[in-house]
């Protein structure tokens, strides 16, 4: 579970999160959407503390991110991440990009790290793909390696930003299939999308942004069917 308690992110003058509360279940899966630079990408940003909170709390299964006296690697150890860019070791194959953190960051021999990667890559549908680089795969292919090595750190939370953006649209309903897998399998997830039709049939509920602040929220059906916010309605007819 995610609880995020009057978040603010100011860069500068700039307030980009203006008090944001959340609390994400676990299990759950949160769409968020809304328009460019409303803040979603440094929300996540600071739910893992890629971005250091100027105000505020976020605690991810009780441990409080923000607390100082926090091992602060530990609990982003419990994150997982996925970026619109896939950021994969170029000079790495796929089980290399798959163990690295495995092996650096958690301490698995290996082996042991070698058997979670193939587990993983088995779940993205890459099984077969273990010796290739990243410059031999698909877009589609190579983000699906980002999930696996996201998951094969055991996150009790995944992140994603906007993780098809950059996906030829052939390419796209692969990756999406992987994460309405893992949805399935109870993965507590907050992901940032324009995929409308993702965030109607997968989310358990869809949080709107604009302007650092969230607009509104709730199911699917009711936010994405029949917003009540005027700006909602607004930012769903372009996107729509
Ligand atoms: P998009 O849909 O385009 O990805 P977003 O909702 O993810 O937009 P953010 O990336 O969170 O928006 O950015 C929100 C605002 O914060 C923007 O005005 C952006 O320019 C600003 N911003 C983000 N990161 C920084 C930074 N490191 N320094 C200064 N300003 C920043
Ligand atoms: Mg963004």
């Amino acid at each position: 579970a995610i609880e995020i308690r009057g978040l603010h992110k100011t860069f500068g003058s700039l307030e980009v999160l203006r008090g944001i509360d959340l609390s994400i279940e676990s299990g759950e899966v949160v769409c968020v959407i809304g328009p460019s630079g409303s803040g979603k990408s440094t929300l996540l940003r600071c739910v893992n503390l890629l971005e250091e909170p100027s105000a505020g709390t976020v605690s991810v299964d009780g441990v409080e991110l923000t607390d100082p006296d926090v091992d602060i690697d530990a609990a982003r150890r419990r994150i997982g991440m996925v970026f619109q860019s896939f950021n994969l070791f170029p000079h790495l194959d796929v089980l290399g990009n798959v163990t690295v953190a495995q092996r650096k960051v958690l301490g698995r021999d290996k082996a042991e790290a070698e058997r979670v990667a193939r587990r993983n890559l088995e779940r993205v549908g890459l099984a077969d793909k273990v010796g290739a680089y990243p410059e031999k795969l698909s877009g589609g292919q190579q983000q699906r390696v980002a999930i696996a090595r996201a998951l094969a750190m055991d996150p009790a939370v995944m992140l994603f930003d906007e993780p098809t953006s950059a996906l030829d649209p052939e390419l796209v309903g692969d990756v999406l299939g992987v994460m309405r897998a893992l949805a399935d399998e109870g993965m507590t997830m907050v992901v940032v999308t324009h995929e409308m039709s993702f965030a109607r049939e997968v989310a358990d509920r869809v949080v709107f942004m604009d302007g650092g602040v969230v607009v509104e929220q709730g199911p699917p059906d009711r936010v994405i069917a029949s917003p009540e916010h005027e700006r909602t309605r607004t930012f769903l007819a372009r996107v729509l």
